[in-house]
C-alpha cells in the first residue's frame, strides 16, 4: 500500500450505550458517546485525536478495534469492513491492529514475566514455533524499545511507569502490526518521561512504517508526533486538518479555546486565554443545534437551532461551524 492511501476509513460511526432504569432495567435513553463520525488515517501517518475527557475519543478507538461493538457505521481497514467480520476474520485482522493503553500498570498482567507478556501475542498468532525462537524474538523487541534482555524474567512491578509503557509498546509491536491505536499512552507518565515515550513511538514508526491513531486530551501532547489532528467534542468531530494549519489557523471556536490553554515558552509572548464556561454537557441529552453552543463564546441564534455541516474549507481542512458558512 502506498503512502497517502487510506489504511483506515471510519464512516458514520456511532456508539450508543443504553441507559437503564427501574426494577425491570428498562432502557430509558442512550449515552451517545460517538455520534456519526467519519475520518480516515493515511498509511504511515499519525492522526492525533484530541478532546476533553468524556468526548468519545477512547470509545472511538475501542470501537474501531471491536473491543466495543459499534451501534452503526463502517470501519474499513485495508479495504475490508472490520465491523462486518466474523470471529475468525476478526482474529486474523487483530494482529494488524494493536492498542497501547493509558495505564501501563493496569494493562500488564502482574503475574506474568516480561518475556511472557511480550511472548503471549506471538503464541496466540502462531508467529513462533518453539521457546527458543520466542525468546530470541522477545529479546529483539525489548532492544527496539530500549530495554535489555536482562529484563526478560522480571515482573511489571519491578519497573518504573515509563519502562512499563515501553513493555506495553513492545507487546503491541511483537506481532508486526500495521496500525497502532495509542490511547493516551503518556497521560499517566511524568512530564519528563512523556517526551521519551513519544520519541520512541516516532522512531518505531519510522523504522517499521507504522500508522498511528494517537488519542490525547491535550493538543500540546500530539503536536510533536501528529501529521494531522482531529478535534472531538461531545461525540462529534468538529475539526480535522494538517498539524500546521490546526495550530496556526484553527477554524473552530472549540479548537481555538483548546489552543489558547497551551502555555507558551516565551513569557513575553502575548496570548489571550479563552475561558470556556460550564462543563461538557451530558451526552445522554446533548444540546440542540451545534453541541458546543452553550459554551461557545461566539454562539449566535442559529447555533442552538441548526446543526452545522462538517465540510471542507480548503485542502482537506474540515470543520463544523455556522460562522464559517457566512
Ligand atoms: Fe460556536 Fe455556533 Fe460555531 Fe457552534 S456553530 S462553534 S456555537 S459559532
Amino acid at each position: 500500500m502506498a503512502a497517502n492511501e487510506n489504511l483506515l476509513e471510519i464512516k458514520n460511526l456511532k456508539k450508543y450505550f443504553p441507559v437503564k432504569a427501574g426494577v425491570f432495567k428498562k432502557t430509558v435513553g442512550h449515552v451517545k458517546a460517538v455520534d456519526d463520525i467519519s475520518f480516515a488515517v493515511k498509511n504511515g501517518e499519525t492522526l492525533g485525536l484530541v478532546g476533553e475527557s468524556g468526548c468519545g475519543k477512547s470509545t472511538t478507538g475501542r470501537t474501531i478495534l471491536r473491543l466495543l461493538e459499534a451501534t452503526a457505521g463502517e470501519v474499513i481497514f485495508d479495504g475490508k469492513d472490520v465491523l462486518a467480520m466474523d470471529k475468525k476474520e476478526l482474529r486474523g485482522i487483530r494482529k494488524e491492529m494493536q492498542i497501547i493503553f493509558q495505564d501501563p500498570y493496569a494493562s500488564l498482567n502482574p503475574r506474568m514475566t516480561v518475556a511472557d507478556i511480550i511472548g503471549e501475542p506471538l503464541d496466540i498468532h502462531k508467529l513462533v514455533s518453539n521457546k527458543k525462537e520466542r525468546n530470541e524474538k522477545v529479546k529483539d523487541i525489548l532492544e527496539k524499545v530500549g530495554l535489555g534482555e536482562e529484563y526478560m524474567n522480571r515482573y511489571p512491578h519491578e519497573f518504573s511507569g515509563g519502562q512499563r509503557q515501553r513493555i506495553g509498546v513492545a507487546r503491541a509491536l511483537a506481532v508486526d502490526p500495521k496500525l497502532i491505536i495509542a490511547d493516551e499512552p503518556v497521560s499517566a507518565l511524568d512530564v519528563s518521561i512523556q517526551a521519551q515515550v513519544i520519541n520512541l513511538l516516532q522512531d518505531l514508526q519510522n523504522e517499521f512504517g507504522l500508522t498511528f491513531l494517537f488519542i490525547a486530551h491535550d493538543l500540546s501532547v500530539v503536536k510533536h508526533i501528529s501529521d494531522r489532528v482531529a478535534v472531538m467534542y461531545l461525540g462529534k468531530i468538529v475539526e480535522i486538518t494538517d498539524k500546521e494549519k490546526l495550530y496556526e489557523d484553527p477554524l473552530h471556536p472549540y479548537t481555538q479555546s483548546l489552543l489558547s490553554a497551551i502555555p507558551v515558552a516565551d513569557p513575553t509572548a502575548k496570548k489571550d486565554r479563552i475561558i470556556l464556561e460550564g462543563d461538557v454537557p451530558s451526552p445522554v441529552d446533548p444540546p440542540s443545534g451545534c453541541r458546543f453552543h452553550p459554551r461557545c463564546p461566539k454562539a449566535f441564534d442559529k447555533c442552538s437551532i441548526e446543526e452545522p455541516v462538517f465540510k471542507d474549507y480548503g485542502d482537506g481542512h474540515f470543520a463544523a461551524c455556522h460562522l464559517l458558512e457566512e
